[in-house]
């Protein structure tokens, strides 16, 4: 039985873009390109494992509420599965299971050795109190117990999730087991055996791709126009350390709105504005409003969407002025619209390599964890910005050899080891 016909469609409309079918077109891409054996394709684009737990939790005001709980595991053939939480309303068990084989490719292209997995709840976690969550996230994490640990799978933080939450879940994880387990996620904070570094790491490795691929132009970051959708975790790190660097940042938004001006915004102010404003931009006094659709075609030099998936589509492809474009956030740009970029000549920095800093530091708070040995953060950063470039330099290197865009270049390195090792422990029994 065929995994499309076990993972329900949820959502019948015509616009709808599927997450997973995405994912399986890039891996059937990448297959072609490396004439893979069907039987290994078939095997690689079905996860090895899909859980959907109830997590029944009582609310502030007494009432029962049950949530769906994914987890999805999709290949454990380099080393235990790794892959974030998501709390967000749009999450489905379809954008799970494509999130998840993105993990697999991710951890493959940057030589760690892990397999790919993802989580999510269907919530807006400003919807629910600090109380709500935390029993949210002990209760989801309680009923994948048998699921999860830290040479099985080891899950981090992702949108709408951060320390606070991994924190709650390595308690929960280790009352359950009776005694404590700080393996048994990463991205927690530094007082259980968090890495220094690990907030900032998704968007300084964004800096970092998009510093190398600038400099293969000619290009520095210094005064280099830049565009970000989203101010979280990712977004919010990558636009201070590109200010940092001499970039002008000259738009940014959150789910509400953005805020623009032609002079660049003063990232440390917006960063304190918006932490006293709900997480939100709108309204920062030293900027105009924008909405986010006029904000993803504004002219710059480089546009960085930091939010969600299906972000520039067919619909506004067209419009989009950057050359180049960054994927902080996983599958920001359809496959229709990719290849309309490629037609172009936009430069696509894709997901799998561009935000693969957070997964890079999570793997080096695990091993500064079984090593029981603590890094500097200066360390940190040399050790993530050592892997980044390599597998930068690796992208561009099989981009140039097979002819191909810098994203099937990137997703044939990733499949190809996993493949590659798949081929060799064989197919068991
Ligand atoms: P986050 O929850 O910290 O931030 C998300 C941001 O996007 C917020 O500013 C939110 O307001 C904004 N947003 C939400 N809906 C929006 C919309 N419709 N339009 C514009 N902005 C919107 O999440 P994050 O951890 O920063 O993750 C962002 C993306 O990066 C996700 O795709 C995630 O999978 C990816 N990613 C995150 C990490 C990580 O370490 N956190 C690692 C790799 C990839």
């Amino acid at each position: 039985m065929s995994l499309k016909s076990l993972l329900p469609l949820e959502a019948a409309s015509p616009a709808y873009i599927c997450p997973f079918d995405q994912a399986c077109s890039y891996l059937e891409a990448a297959a072609k390109e490396l004439r893979l054996d069907q039987g290994l394709v078939e095997i690689l684009s079905h996860p090895r494992k899909v859980v959907t737990v109830s997590v029944p939790v009582k609310l502030d005001n007494g009432e029962v509420r049950i949530f769906a709980g994914h987890r999805v595991q999709h290949a454990d053939v380099l080393g235990p599965y790794k892959g974030g939480i998501r709390y967000h309303p749009a999450v489905t068990l379809r954008e799970v299971s494509a999130l998840a084989m993105l993990m697999t490719w991710k951890c493959a292209l940057l030589g760690i050795p892990y397999g790919g997995a993802k989580g999510g709840i269907a919530i807006d976690p400003k919807c629910y109190s600090v109380g709500e969550l935390e029993r949210i996230s002990r209760r989801y994490i309680s009923e994948l117990i048998k699921d999860i640990g830290p040479s099985v799978d080891i899950p981090a933080p992702d949108m709408g999730t951060s320390a606070r939450e991994m924190a709650w879940m390595m308690d929960t994880y280790s009352v359950n087991v009776g005694h404590a387990v700080p393996g048994i996620v990463t991205g927690k904070p530094l007082s259980i055996g968090g890495s220094r570094g690990r907030e900032m790491a998704t968007g300084r490795g964004v800096m970092i791709i998009i510093r190398e691929a600038l400099a293969d132009q000619g290009r520095s970051l210094v005064g280099t126009r830049v565009v970000i959708q989203g101010f979280g975790n990712v977004g919010s790190a990558a636009a201070e350390l590109l200010h940092q660097a001499g970039a002008k940042i000259i738009a940014v938004s959150t789910g509400a709105g953005g805020v623009f001006s032609q002079d660049g915004l003063d990232i440390p102010a917006l960063k304190a504005y918006a932490a006293g404003n709900r997480k939100s931009v709108v309204g920062f006094p030293q900027a105009v409003s924008i909405s986010n659709a006029d904000l993803l075609t504004l002219p710059c030099d480089v546009l960085i969407p930091a939010a969600l998936e299906n972000q520039i589509t067919g619909e506004n492809v067209n419009q989009v002025q950057a050359q180049l474009i960054a994927e902080a956030a996983n599958g920001p740009v359809t496959l229709e619209a990719n290849q309309l970029l490629a037609a172009r000549g936009v430069t696509v920095l894709p997901d799998i390599l561009a935000n693969a800093g957070g997964v890079v530091v999570s793997y080096l708070e695990w091993v500064q964890g079984l090593s029981y040995l603590f890094w500097d953060e200066e360390r940190v950063n040399r050790e993530m910005e050592n892997l980044m470039v390599r597998a930068y330099r690796q992208v561009v290197q099989q981009s140039k050899l097979r002819q191909v865009p810098l994203r099937l270049a990137a997703y044939t390195l990733g499949v190809g080891r996993v493949a590659q090792a798949l081929t060799d422990r064989g197919l068991y029994p």
